[in-house]
């Protein structure tokens, strides 16, 4: 049913309220039913047309015919009707509202520029020897960074009270006097506790490398951050030896900076495994030589190794590694040491402090 402008008998406010609301709904109605500029030109003629348009109607049914006490409030309220009408019809016309914002558009102003992200040097040096291990059919696993004294220390063969704890800086958890030593909380100090949650969760053999953020109270300075990053490894079969050892991180090494390097292993002590080796690479700066990088000896010290202590497998007896059976090598490397010295940076704190003018170099 098309809206009529009905005569109006009672003059009151309530009343003169509803007359409007009918009236402007069923302006919206019409409005939105609009879909040609034909539709446009029939709803201005309905609406403004000055013989006999709705607007014409209001004017004589509503005012002129409005006892004189309520004339003043009715010829208010018209008038603002009046006014919204004629904005209303005037923007139903197609094509008004985007016309307005093209002219309002300047398409000679320059864009908005979205600078692209980049991996940190850090994440990006850890997926890269991800990518090295996972080729030889590594798999990756994770664990906590607030871990148990048993996690940390006892299953990786460092009994209570031993020497070899002392050189780790670890962060304690307060609060923890309670609680029986193996079961109090500490920030870890290696990713060598994933060793033991993956023996946990998969029989031998096994092949995974543990990327992961470690924490020691050191002093902040060039070298020293109490925060770092390590990828742990870790490898359980039948019969694997120290060639096996030896010939997966000469692999790795060369995969990481280029083939040309060689490496040799040196006795090194580590309460995990035994034997352990520190592996030292040839300096890819000055070849073998001697440099500053090198500190003239040709070599620099990379990362520990060693054949899996049996003690350590003897903690994962029932889940298949009795040391009588199973052998397994371990390998632990700093992914900040290995990217400083890729990309030459000289002070370990550059990785932290979040400076986009050192990060956008590696972009
Ligand atoms: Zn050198």
């Amino acid at each position: 049913m098309a809206y009529t402008v009905p005569k109006l008998d009672d003059y009151s406010p309530a009343a003169l309220d509803r007359a409007i609301a009918d009236l402007r709904s069923a302006l919206e109605h019409e409005v939105a039913a609009v879909k040609s500029d034909a539709d446009h030109e029939a709803l201005r003629i309905r609406w403004r047309a000055r013989t006999n348009g709705i607007l014409t109607q209001i004017n004589d049914l509503w005012l002129k015919a409005a006892p004189k006490e309520a004339k003043r409030d009715v010829g208010q309220r018209v008038n603002e009707l009046k006014t919204w009408v004629e904005e209303k019809v005037e923007s139903a016309k197609p094509g008004t509202a985007s016309a307005s914002v093209a002219d309002k558009l300047d398409i000679t102003l320059p864009g908005i520029r979205r600078p692209l992200g980049a991996e940190h040097p850090v994440v990006k040096t850890t997926n890269e020897i991800i990518g090295i291990f996972a080729k030889m059919g590594y798999s990756v696993e994770t664990g906590p960074e607030i871990e148990t004294d048993y996690y940390n220390f006892e299953s990786m063969n460092f009994p209570p009270n031993h020497p070899a704890r002392d050189t780790q800086d670890t962060i304690f958890i307060a609060g923890q006097e309670s609680k029986p030593q193996r079961d109090r909380l500490l920030l870890r100090t290696h990713t060598s506790p994933v060793q033991t949650r993956a023996m946990e969760k998969h029989r031998p053999p096994i092949r995974v490398v543990a990327p992961g953020k470690v924490h020691r109270s050191d002093t902040p300075d060039a070298s020293h951050s109490p925060i770092f990053h390590q990828v742990e490894g870790l490898a359980v079969d039948n019969n694997i030896t120290f060639s096996d050892l030896k010939g997966t991180l000469d692999h790795a090494m060369k995969e990481l900076f280029g083939s040309d390097v060689k490496t040799r292993f040196f006795p090194s002590f580590f309460p995990f495994t035994e034997p352990s080796a520190d592996v030292q690479v040839t300096c890819f700066k000055c070849g073998g030589k001697g440099c500053r990088l090198c500190k003239m000896s040709g070599w620099i010290e990379l990362l520990g190794s060693g054949m899996v202590d049996p003690k350590v497998l003897a903690f994962h007896k029932d889940n298949g590694y009795d040391p009588e059976k199973v052998s397994g090598f371990a390998f632990g490397m700093g992914v900040e040491r290995i990217a400083m010295l890729k990309y030459g940076i000289d002070d370990i704190q550059l990785f932290f402090h979040g400076d986009v003018r050192f990060l956008e170099q590696f972009a």
